[in-house]
């Protein structure tokens, strides 16, 4: 067969099950693609195409076997944050080249245990920190839709990879947006779950209080059968929530979209740096929405202006303080000849970091610093809870909220915005990871230049299921989620 890739998870499952291919001639499949197009995109970092075939080969017999997990033998993609015992895991830094973790993370664990096959680890911004992937050490990623154009970031390798047809499926991380927004400039489905659905365990940290785990796919259906082997409880991650996990999947027509209340904030179509392109295709997307059944209901969100400097306080604060730990000694990157133990602390640290990860290393030490930690800290978290406020009050009147997921498309690689610049690029996805709360980006046609647009719709805490249900539905009644890029019409 040489359309497999182009099969939904629903289809691989069925098909594998049908015996109509194996897991061995799929993860073939996957490879060979990954073998002649990634030299173009760039999304792997490291292919593990020996282990693949045997993970492959265990999914196969245990599909003959006939208790195999639902997603038994399917191919997946890792961003290169989660941790995988005995493959290389880097974090698209240098400080990390040569990090072999000696444990799985959990939603990697998960991920095994359900029988997925690992292809590789893909390209992400150094330690999750940006909005392209180009401050990833290894270099930048294309997009898929535009070769020239960045896939967004940080967990830009997950979304090219999977918009090239080189995965169908990866998992992602989402501090400030890294799940979003390369889903919406790689025209593809993905969802950042409530803070403590998936574990954190084993993915590398970044700004702890607001890092999530999750899926990105070509729809809220491929999404949801990821999302019901990676969300859950981890003792092992002590912000992980005990609460039941809904079945993801069965409850992808639970949600009416009939007499839904979407809220669009006022505050967020009036941002200077909307693309009109953006706006016209959100709208559109509205539109569609209404002609389901569902009623607009326009809504305050006041604390817009406070969202880019709240967050670029607080995640680079705890990034500071997570990122002390790599210090040239116990594991990492260290320099060559060090004079003493400061010199050596010192070196490794500037010659493994990159230039944005020292910014945020910077900003967020003087936040924390005596003197400043009342005026800077705290007062982020005061304005912290008040953006969460402003959320659980819009909830009170409306099912969800709407917005685009990003002001722009995606940009051109090399376009050297300014930090400032790059940073308000990320006004639509902040302030969901400052409140915590669940989030999904769809698909909703293009811009001018072909470029892919996405829409946001953000739900109340543990809406997960509400979320992926209203996008399949959506996805049911338009095609923009079956589209691919011209390099995903290749065959290997
Ligand atoms: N672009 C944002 C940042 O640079 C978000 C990154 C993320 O979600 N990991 O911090």
């Amino acid at each position: 067969m040489t359309d497999l890739h182009r099969l939904s998870i629903r289809e691989l499952s069925e098909g594998l099950k049908q015996a109509q291919f194996s897991s061995r001639e799929l993860t073939e499949h996957y490879l060979k693609r990954i073998a002649k197009i990634d030299a173009k995109v760039k999304s792997y970092v490291t292919v593990t195409a020996e282990q693949a075939l045997v993970e492959a080969d265990v999914a196969d017999a245990a599909i003959k076997s006939g208790n195999a997990h639902a997603l038994a033998g399917i191919p997946l993609a890792h961003k290169d944050i989660f941790c995988t015992q005995g493959i290389k895991t880097t974090a698209g830094s240098k400080m990390l080249d040569n990090f072999i973790s000696p444990y799985d993370a959990t939603v990697v664990a998960k991920a095994k245990a359900a029988g997925l096959v690992t292809l590789g680890k893909v390209n992400m911004d150094e330690f999750a920190m940006g909005s392209t992937s180009e401050s990833s050490y290894f270099g930048a990623t294309g997009n898929p839709w535009a070769l020239d154009h960045v896939p967004g970031g940080s967990s830009g390798g997950s979304a090219a990879a999977v918009a090239a047809d080189l995965a169908p499926i990866a998992t992602g991380t989402d501090t400030g947006g890294s799940i979003r927004q390369p889903a919406s400039f790689c025209g593809l489905t993905g969802l950042k779950p409530t803070y403590g659905r998936v574990s954190r365990f084993g993915m590398i940290a970044y700004a702890s209080s607001l890092d999530q785990g999750g899926p990105m796919a070509r729809s809220a259906e491929d999404c949801a059968y990821l999302m019901n082997v990676i969300a859950g409880h981890d003792a092992k991650d002590s912000t992980s929530v005990d609460k039941e996990v809904d079945d993801y999947v069965a409850n992808l027509n639970g949600t009416a979209v009939k007499g839904l209340r979407i809220g669009i904030p006022k505050q967020y179509f009036n941002v200077a740096g909307l693309d009109a392109d953006v706006k016209a295709r959100v709208e559109e997307s509205l539109k569609k929405l209404e002609e389901m059944g569902a009623t607009l209901v326009e809504i305050d969100l006041n604390m817009t202006e406070a969202y880019v400097p709240t967050y670029y306080l607080i995640a680079p604060a705890e990034a500071s303080s997570n990122l002390s730990r790599y210090d040239g000694v116990r594991y990492g990157y260290r320099c060559e000849n060090p004079k003493d133990i400061l010199d050596l602390y010192k070196r490794s640290r500037s010659e493994g970091f990159g230039a944005e990860v020292q910014r945020r290393i910077l900003i967020g030490t003087y936040a924390l610093s005596a003197g400043y930690y009342d005026a800077y800290y705290v007062k982020a978290q005061k304005v912290r809870r008040l953006i969460q406020q402003d959320f659980l009050k819009a909830f009170e009147n409306v099912d969800v909220i709407a917005a685009p997921s990003a002001p722009t498309t995606a940009y051109k690689i090399g376009a050297n915005l300014s930090p400032t610049e790059m940073y308000l690029g990320d006004i639509y996805t902040l302030a969901v990871n400052l409140a915590g709360l669940p989030a999904i980006n769809a698909p909703v046609g293009f811009d001018k230049d072909s470029l892919p647009v996405g829409l946001q719709l953000i739900g109340n805490y543990w809406s997960e299921s509400q979320l992926l249900s209203i996008v399949h539905q959506y996805q049911q009644n338009t095609d923009w989620h079956t589209k691919r890029a011209a390099i995903a019409e290749e065959n290997a």
